[in-house]
């Protein structure tokens, strides 16, 4: 691979940008100073180092973040603040990007990753990747709700829901629940039980497909996924 590219790929910045570095000094390639940054390189047996800090190649990054409330699920905005703008600066060099969309007050399980082939295959409508949500609901949820949600509703938009798993965890004046979606429309947990006559009060996601939120994880802390989730998710 060219020295340029992988460099660029990384987000050290554009062939031209490289090339400039490459004239102050500041790239090295086992130890010397590189001028010719078109020059091949292998990355996995070469030593590259970047203004004195050695550069891990690698293409893809996979991160799991515990989204907190009052972040919007984009890479850059001008007024909200970003799940992104959660991310340590190493990070944002890859140009990872949210793998759908949890609303600003919803919390919980978000992928960041710039491997927009696995993205696209968990966000595809085909696949029907599971989505578990943990919910308090304002008032009573009852199995006539569970019901009503295997069965398919109907949103504000005329849009029939596929079959969902509505588990009741407590019924009361503040209901606790968990409901796993194989879709992923706008606000679609809201509209479901807007769809029965409830309001969603606390959202949280906690499971898509085989990846659980881990609960070490505090709101807007993130780790990189371990190569055994990344094995259940490809
Ligand atoms: N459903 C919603 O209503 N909001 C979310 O953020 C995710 C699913």
């Amino acid at each position: 691979m060219r020295l340029d590219k992988m460099l660029s790929n990384m987000g050290f910045g554009t062939r031209k940008e490289i090339k400039k570095f490459s004239k102050m000094g500041i790239i090295c390639v086992d130890g010397k100073t590189v001028k010719d940054t078109s020059q091949h390189i292998n990355p996995e047996k070469q030593q590259i180092e970047f203004d004195g800090e050695r550069v891990e190649y690698r293409e893809h990054v996979y991160l799991i973040m515990n989204k907190p409330q009052g972040v919007i699920s984009a890479t850059e905005d001008l007024v909200e603040k970003t799940v992104v703008d959660l991310l340590e600066y190493d990070y944002r060099h890859f140009h990872v990007f949210p793998v759908g969309r949890l609303d600003k007050d919803t919390e919980g399980l978000l992928l960041l990753t710039n491997d927009g082939k696995l993205a696209h295959e968990l966000l595809s409508p085909r696949k029907q990747v599971a989505k578990t949500y943990y919910a308090e609901i304002e008032g009573f949820v009852t199995e006539e709700d569970a019901r009503r949600f295997e069965q398919g509703v109907t949103l504000d938009d005329g849009y029939e829901t596929l079959p969902a798993q509505l588990n009741i965890k407590e019924s009361g004046p503040r209901s606790k629940i968990e409901l796993t979606i194989y879709e992923g429309k706008f606000h679609q947990v809201k509209r479901m039980f807007q769809a029965v006559g409830k309001q969603v009060v606390f959202l949280k996601r906690i499971q898509m497909g085989p990846l659980e939120l881990d609960p070490a994880l505090t709101l807007g802390e993130y780790r990189e996924l371990s190569e055994q989730e990344l094995l259940l998710l490809k």
